[in-house]
C-alpha cells in the first residue's frame, strides 16, 4: 500500500531558501588577510545566489545540466556558487586547485566544463591550462588578482561582481527530480585517472541532515565552524549545505591556510568547531607550541581524511580542543563514521578507546566486512577485512562523461552493488569501525599483515618526531617489509637506533622496521594526506637513503 504523505523532492534550492529566510542573520566570514575579515549574511548569500543564477543563464548560456567548474578557495562567493548552480539545475563541479596541472586539465576535459568560476588569485594556475581546454568558453573571475594573465587565451572573461550587479535577487528555482545530478567531485586520483562522483540533490540533502545530527557534528546556530577542509575536497565534508539547514556560521580561510593565519583566525573569530585533515592540525600544533594563543573556543575539531595520530589528539586535548575522529571518502559524500563514545563509556580510558576508532556508522550507511576469501566477516572487533558500504549518499558508480554510461569498475563496486572502500579494518559488536590500513598500503610480510598506520602512530608518539610515514618495500625473504620514513622536529636529534628501541617497546618484534630514513618532509597529496606513492617511487629510485 502506498503512503498518503506528500512527496516534496529533496532539493538544494530548498536548503538555500530555508537558510536565507530562517537563518538569514547567520554569517559567512571570509578571511582577507587585512585588518577586517569580510562578512556576508545567509540572506545576502541567498540574494546573490539568485543573481548569479540569472547571470549564468542569461549572459553565459548555462542551462539545466550544464557542468560548471569552480576553481576557488573557501569563501562566500564559492558558497554562492554551491547553491546557485544546483538550484538552477546545473551541476557544480569543484576543481581541486592543488592537483598537478595535467590532471586538472584532464578533469576539466572529462567533465566538459564550458564555464569556470575562478578566484583571481588562482588565475596564474588556470591561464596556462586554457590552451589544453578548448571547450572552456567563459571564465568568471572573483576577488583580488591580476586578470591580465587571461589575455590572449581566447576565453571570454567576466567580472563576478559586474555579472551579479542589478540582477533580480529571487529566482524561480525549477522543480527538479531529486535524483538529478547536483555536484561533481573527482577523487584525488592516488591511483590511475581521477574518478568523478556525481552527487544528487537527494544524496546531498540526506547527507546534510546526517552531518547535522547530534551524533555527527551536531552544530547549531550558536556555533561558528572554521571550514578549513577545502570546498573542492568532497564538498568541504558537507558543511556548506549542512550549515544552511541549521544556521551554523561559517568562517572561511580563503587562501590563508598556513598555521599562523589559522591560529590568528581562531583567536580573533572564536570558532567553536573546525574541520580539516590531520596534517593541517600538525602544522597548527607546531605553531601554537612556538607561539601560544588562546584557541579554547574550539570545543570540537573534526579530523578525518586519514587516521588521526593519537599523539595529536592528546596534544589537542591539552589545549582544550576536543578532537572528534571521522572517516569518509569522496564516494561516501563523505560522512561514513563519526567517533563519539557511546552511552556507558564513561571512564576516561573507555572514552579514549572509542575516540581512537574511526567511529560508528549512522543509520544511512550500511557496512559489511569482506574477508580474504570473499566471506562476510562477523563484527567481533577482531576479524579484519575490506570494508564495503552502501546507502543513500554512497556512490553506486562513477561519472562516465556527459551522455555516456556510468562506470562501475570491479575493484570499486561489488557485483551486488556495494562500494568497495579499499580500507581494511575491523568492526566491533557495537558498530565502531577501526581501520588498520588502506589495502594498498598494508605491509604483507611473510603471510602476516603489518599496519603501516599503527607503526606510524607509535613512531609519532616519540617526542622528537614531527611526522612518520611507513611504506612496504620488497624483501627477498618476507615478500615485503616496512620502511619507516621520519621527519624530526626542529632541533631534534633522535636517530634510527633510538627510534627503533622506542618502537620495540610498543609493537611486536616481527613488525619492527629494519630500514629507517630521516627525511625533510613527508610528500603530501593535493588534499594534504601522506603521499606514499611518491615515497615508494623514491625508494625504487634511490632506496630512500
Ligand atoms: P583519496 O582516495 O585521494 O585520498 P578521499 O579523500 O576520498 O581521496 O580519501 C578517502 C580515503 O581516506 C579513505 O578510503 C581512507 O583510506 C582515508 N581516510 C579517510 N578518513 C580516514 C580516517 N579517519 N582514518 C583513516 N583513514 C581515513
Amino acid at each position: 500500500m502506498l503512503s498518503t504523505m506528500q512527496e516534496t523532492p529533496l532539493l538544494i534550492s530548498r536548503i538555500l531558501e530555508h537558510g536565507r529566510r530562517i537563518h538569514g542573520r547567520s554569517t559567512v566570514t571570509t578571511w582577507t588577510g587585512e585588518a577586517e575579515p569580510h562578512r556576508r549574511t545567509f540572506a545576502e548569500i541567498g540574494d546573490r545566489a539568485a543573481q548569479l543564477a540569472h547571470a549564468l543563464r542569461e549572459e553565459l548560456g548555462v542551462t539545466r545540466e550544464s557542468v560548471v567548474g569552480t576553481l576557488m578557495w573557501n569563501n562566500a562567493e564559492h558558497v554562492e556558487a554551491y547553491f546557485a548552480l544546483p538550484s538552477m539545475g546545473a551541476v557544480l563541479h569543484t576543481l581541486n586547485l592543488r592537483l598537478p596541472a595535467a590532471q586538472l586539465a584532464w578533469i576539466v576535459r572529462h567533465a566538459e566544463d564550458k564555464v569556470i568560476i575562478a578566484n583571481g588569485t588562482v588565475l596564474p594556475l588556470l591561464a596556462p591550462l586554457l590552451p589544453q581546454l578548448p571547450k572552456v568558453e567563459h571564465v568568471v573571475v572573483s576577488g583580488a588578482g591580476d586578470r591580465s594573465v587571461l589575455e590572449g587565451t581566447g576565453v571570454r572573461v567576466h567580472e563576478y561582481e559586474e555579472l551579479l550587479a542589478g540582477r533580480p535577487t529571487t529566482y524561480d528555482w525549477p522543480e527538479l527530480d531529486e535524483r538529478e545530478a547536483a555536484a561533481l567531485c573527482y577523487t584525488s586520483g592516488t591511483t590511475g585517472d581521477p574518478k568523478g562522483v556525481l552527487y544528487s540533490h537527494r544524496s546531498v540533502y540526506l547527507h546534510s541532515m546526517q552531518v547535522n545530527m547530534t551524533q555527527s557534528m551536531g552544530l547549531t546556530d550558536r556555533d561558528t565552524s572554521l571550514v578549513v577542509v577545502p570546498q573542492f575536497h568532497v564538498n568541504a565534508w558537507g558543511l556548506p549545505h549542512a550549515t544552511f539547514m541549521t544556521g551554523v556560521n561559517m568562517l572561511m580561510p580563503d587562501r590563508f591556510l598556513q598555521p599562523a593565519p589559522l591560529a590568528e583566525m581562531i583567536e580573533s573569530e572564536h570558532p567553536t568547531h573546525a574541520a580539516a585533515v590531520p596534517t593541517i592540525w600538525q602544522g597548527l600544533l607546531a605553531e601554537l607550541t612556538a607561539k601560544p594563543r588562546d584557541v579554547s573556543s574550539l570545543g570540537q575539531v573534526t579530523i578525518g581524511g586519514s587516521a588521526c595520530p593519537p599523539a595529536l589528539m592528546e596534544a589537542f586535548d591539552r589545549l582544550g580542543m576536543r578532537v572528534c575522529h571521522a572517516w569518509g571518502m569522496t564516494e561516501t559524500s563523505p560522512l561514513g563514521t563519526v567517533a563519539r563514545p557511546p552511552a556507558g563509556a564513561d571512564s576516561p580510558e573507555e572514552e579514549w578507546r572509542y575516540r581512537l576508532t574511526q567511529g560508528r556508522f549512522p543509520a544511512g550507511v550500511e557496512p559489511r566486512l569482506i574477508g580474504p576469501n570473499g566471506d562476510v566477516l562477523p563484527w567481533d572487533g577482531e576479524s579484519a577485512g575490506e570494508l564495503e558500504v552502501r546507502g543513500s549518499w554512497i556512490a553506486g558508480a562513477y561519472f562516465g562523461g556527459t551522455g555516456k554510461e556510468p562506470v562501475r569498475p570491479e575493484d570499486k563496486f561489488s557485483p551486488d552493488g556495494w562500494l568497495r572502500t579499499g580500507d581494511v579494518g575491523v568492526i566491533s559488536a557495537d558498530g565502531f569501525l577501526t581501520l588498520t590500513d588502506r589495502a594498498k598500503d598494508v605491509v604483507k610480510s611473510g603471510g602476516e599483515w603489518i599496519s603501516s598506520v599503527a607503526l606510524e602512530n607509535e613512531i609519532m608518539a616519540h617526542p622528537d618526531v614531527a611526522e612518520a610515514a611507513v611504506i612496504a618495500v620488497p624483501d627477498e625473504k618476507w615478500g615485503e617489509r616496512p620502511l619507516a620514513t621520519v621527519v624530526l622536529k626542529e632541533g631534534a636529534a633522535a636517530g634510527p637506533a633510538e627510534l627503533r628501541a622506542f618502537l620495540a617497546e610498543r609493537v611486536a618484534k616481527w613488525q619492527l622496521p629494519e630500514r629507517w630514513s630521516v627525511i625533510e618532509s613527508v610528500p603530501k597529496t593535493s588534499v594534504g594526506k601522506f603521499d606514499k606513492k611518491v615515497l615508494r617511487a623514491r625508494y625504487a629510485e634511490d632506496g630512500l637513503d
